[in-house]
């Protein structure tokens, strides 16, 4: 089992990958930062949320805009400062004019998302709306006027975690009725986090290593020298 501090610098590297990525061309286009999210690395307590928007594009933190000024004011009622959360979206780019994230884009990008969680190792995941409940959930049927509220233990990826979908902070600013439905989901939370880890799956058994012939290698690296990597900025490395 890695430590904290190795899963930490996994991450890092796991940032500088995507900080680089071009796999949707259009938004690798557009987008100022790749917000790759926040936060602490060995947190217990995750919020996914959708996508950057215009003021997280600028500085390359999530949830700094209005949406982000409610949730710290939520995460206050129950005890927590940012520090004490991770927070990361579906998402790093932001979608030209906020729209919504395109299906291939989630595909493109989910995999950072998932290395996250593996990575970051937290007990409890609160999906924000719906394209992130619906996403980790594998259930693009399911919303969150259903959901909202109710916990479940969920494998992603080789880990279990206690998946708790609430609404988006975004939808709570311009519908009273949402706010309180969604203050009383975050009053949830302390309640989840001081439950155990829910059980985890048993490992997959780990594939037999193959052993290549040394021709092999050498021809395998007579085609292919080896190429000086891409160094990204490194400016969202002290986020997290
Ligand atoms: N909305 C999101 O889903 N994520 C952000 O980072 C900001 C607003």
């Amino acid at each position: 089992m890695p430590s904290a501090e190795e899963r930490r610098e996994e991450l890092k590297a796991v940032y500088r990958q995507a900080s680089v990525c071009t796999r949707c061309p259009q938004l690798a286009s557009t987008r100022q930062t790749v917000v790759f999210g926040s936060g602490n690395a060995d947190a217990d307590l995750m919020f996914v949320g959708e996508a950057p928007g215009a003021n997280e594009d600028k500085q390359g933190v999530p949830f700094v805009g209005q949406a982000g000024k409610l949730l710290d004011q939520l995460l206050g009622e129950i005890g927590l400062t940012r520090p004490d959360v991770f927070v990361v979206n579906v998402l790093k780019c932001r979608p030209p004019g906020n729209r919504d994230p395109l299906p291939g884009e989630i595909d493109n990008c989910q995999d950072y998302l998932f290395r996250q969680l593996d990575l970051i190792q937290p007990k409890v995941v609160c999906t924000l709306g719906n394209f992130s409940t619906k996403l980790l959930r594998a259930d693009p049927s399911t919303g969150i006027t259903k959901l909202h509220g109710r916990e479940e233990v969920r494998v992603i990826g080789p880990r279990a975690v206690r998946l708790f979908p609430i609404y988006h902070p975004a939808a709570a600013l311009y519908t009273r009725s949402l706010l309180d439905t969604l203050r009383a989901d975050f009053a949830r939370l302390p309640e989840l986090l001081a439950l155990d880890p829910p059980p985890q799956p048993e490992p997959e058994p780990e594939p037999e290593p193959v052993i290549p012939e040394p021709e092999l290698v050498a021809e395998i690296e007579a085609a292919a020298p080896p190429v000086a990597e891409e160094e990204p900025t490194a400016s969202q490395l002290g986020l997290f």
